[in-house]
């Protein structure tokens, strides 16, 4: 019924319209669909410590389960949301979101770990991102070392003066703030002085055979080096093999996140592998 519908409005609409710029406009009045009927979940990956085994942190991962064509990744919608600025409702689901099991974990007195957010440039680049979480943060009475967030470096290439302020007033709240999919965006290494940032994220693309490939290998071993230098951590995306992981370890990078520890899951699931030992070995 639905598609007959969309047949009949691309009828109306197929004088001006063509099919790309059709399709992007029916997704878009899904997706508004979607914000309304509570149609998102979150999935969540650890980040381990890999010499230690230990869980430091997870990343909250956006899902959309669409009632018909089943669970689309994020990849597939998120791009179209930017454009159409729904990404600020949406983001703002998700912070909601995990400060909710942030606070779920505080009741249950399971020992908290940090969940890291993913941010759009678009919103974070807007006046009032800093307060918005202020008040979420305020609102759970959540300090703010349990909100990580992440942000690609196209976010910190404009408007520095503002940047400057809003990194300031994240900080003052105790956020640390990583740089996503670093070395893939289209930056200068300046900002890494401007700008105290708290650690990179090494995109998947370097890490991909890491031990077999010697330009990734050399690019993340000078990352990693750089990194070290400016004090600022380092988790390496993307790991999948042993091999990899061994390449890591052996340059001294110990915070790793990829399928060979876990896939995003959900909450569920999470809290079965990784959550509920922690509360039984603090009591
Ligand atoms: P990202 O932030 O760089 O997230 C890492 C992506 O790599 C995730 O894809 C994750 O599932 C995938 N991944 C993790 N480990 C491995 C691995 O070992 N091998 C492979 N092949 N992939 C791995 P996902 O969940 O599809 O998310 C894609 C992107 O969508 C994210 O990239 C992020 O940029 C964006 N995204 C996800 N959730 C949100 C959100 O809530 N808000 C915003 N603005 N963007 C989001
Ligand atoms: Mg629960
Ligand atoms: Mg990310
Ligand atoms: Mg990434």
């Amino acid at each position: 019924q639905a598609k007959e519908q969309g047949r009949n409005m691309y009828q109306v609409y197929g004088d001006f319209m063509d099919e790309r710029t059709y399709q992007s406009f029916l997704m878009e009045k899904q997706l508004r669909k979607a914000i309304l009927n509570g149609e998102f979940i979150i999935y969540y990956q650890p980040r381990v410590n890999a010499l230690t085994g230990e869980i430091i942190s997870a990343e909250a991962l956006i899902r959309w389960e669409h009632p018909q064509l089943g669970l689309i990744s994020p990849g597939e919608f998120i791009p179209l949301a930017e454009e159409s600025g729904l990404i600020i409702q949406i983001g703002k689901w998700v912070k909601r979101k995990v400060c909710e099991q942030l606070n779920e974990w505080r009741v249950e007195r399971i020992p908290l770990i940090p969940i890291s957010v993913n941010v759009s440039s678009q919103r974070f680049l807007q006046r009032d991102f800093s307060n918005d979480i202020k008040v979420l943060l305020n609102e759970f009475q959540l300090e703010g070392k349990w909100l990580e967030i992440e942000i690609t470096e196209n976010s910190i290439m404009k408007n520095e003066e503002y940047i400057y302020e809003c990194l300031r007033e994240l900080k003052k709240m105790g956020i640390r703030i990583f740089i996503d999919d670093f070395g893939t965006g289209y930056s200068s290494f300046n900002y890494l002085k401007t700008f105290k940032l708290d650690g990179i994220k090494i995109d998947r693309s370097f890490i991909q055979n890491i031990s077999t490939e010697s330009d990734n290998a050399g690019i993340t071993i000078a990352m990693i080096k750089m990194a070290q230098h400016l004090k600022m951590d380092v988790i390496a995306e993307g790991v999948e093999t042993e091999a990899e992981l061994s390449f890591l370890l052996e340059q001294d990078c110990q915070f790793v996140q990829g399928f060979y520890f876990g896939r995003p899951c959900p909450m569920e699931e999470f809290e079965e592998k990784y959550m509920y030992s922690r509360q039984e070995n603090q009591s």
